[in-house]
């Protein structure tokens, strides 16, 4: 599932290609995707304009001339291109905005969505999220707070949105790696020093992965060299048996309330 540096990827890439021209048409093939009847998703979209696009967590927030958004939230499999009628990917697309002969495709939207939204709409829809990891606000001090009181297994806290938003069980696992903690340990044994250790490995996967443009699989556009750059930079995320590359041991593999878990159990503790 795209998680935070995946957004945050389509974001940068998406701005200067779909904020500005007109939207001219929108196609519906699974009215599931969407919150409202296609003839009023399209009366609304078509002759609208994007203007920005915000992200929060896992979502995307395209907002629209008119004062309301689309809200996008991938889920499992859900993934986004750009391009035109003759250059697009032969499989079909949940959604499809028109921007003149250049279209953003949204597929695979089986479990996620797009919906449009007024402003304080969406607001309420994400209010239950936790802060940002890369938000400046987000201080050490302000980390060391969210594991106090908190109880249970690390991954199953970084993969809760409610607690902390955009993190899933790649970066979960990676974070963990960097910082040399075992994803399965339990957060009140977590020391000062490992809390401290967790946040900036935090701060360094994420912006590393935002750098060289998450993991999604599917270039965004005919030429993309950016989107997917860091799967293969990836150290222990869905390598098991794979030599780690900072000891050589076989990567683990194990289950944590039916959620993969990747780590090395000789460099992490
Ligand atoms: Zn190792």
């Amino acid at each position: 599932m795209p998680e935070l540096p995946e957004m945050e990827t389509y974001r940068t890439l998406l701005v200067p290609r779909v904020c500005g021209p007109e939207i001219t048409a929108t196609q519906v093939n699974r009215e599931k995707t969407i919150n409202l009847a296609s003839e009023e998703f399209s009366r609304i979209l078509a002759g609208n304009r994007l203007t920005a696009i915000e992200r929060r967590g896992k979502h995307l927030l395209f907002l629209l001339q008119n004062g309301q958004l689309l809200l996008l939230h991938l889920m499992l499999g859900g993934f986004l291109y750009w391009g035109t009628s003759t250059d697009k990917l032969d499989r079909t697309a949940q959604v499809t905005l028109s921007f003149g002969e250049h279209i953003l495709y949204f597929h695979g939207l089986r479990l996620g969505y797009l919906h449009l939204l007024d402003k304080d709409e969406a607001a309420r829809k994400l209010s239950a999220l936790g802060p940002e990891p890369l938000a400046p606000a987000f201080t050490p001090a302000q980390f060391a707070r969210l594991l106090t009181g908190k109880r249970g297994v690390l991954k199953t806290a970084l993969v809760d949105q409610h607690w902390l938003a955009g993190i899933g069980n790649c970066y979960a696992d990676e974070i963990c790696f960097h910082a040399g903690i075992l994803p399965t340990r339990k957060i009140p044994e977590l020391t000062d020093a490992e809390s401290t250790r967790l946040y900036h490995s935090m701060q360094t996967v994420l912006q590393e992965a935002i750098k060289y443009g998450g993991y999604m699989e599917t270039p965004l556009y005919r030429g993309d060299l950016l989107t997917g750059g860091f799967d293969k930079r990836c150290q222990v995320y869905d390598r098991e048996g794979e030599p780690c590359p900072q000891c050589g041991h076989a990567i683990a593999k194990s289950e944590l309330s039916s959620r993969k878990v990747f780590a090395c159990t000789n460099c992490q503790t």
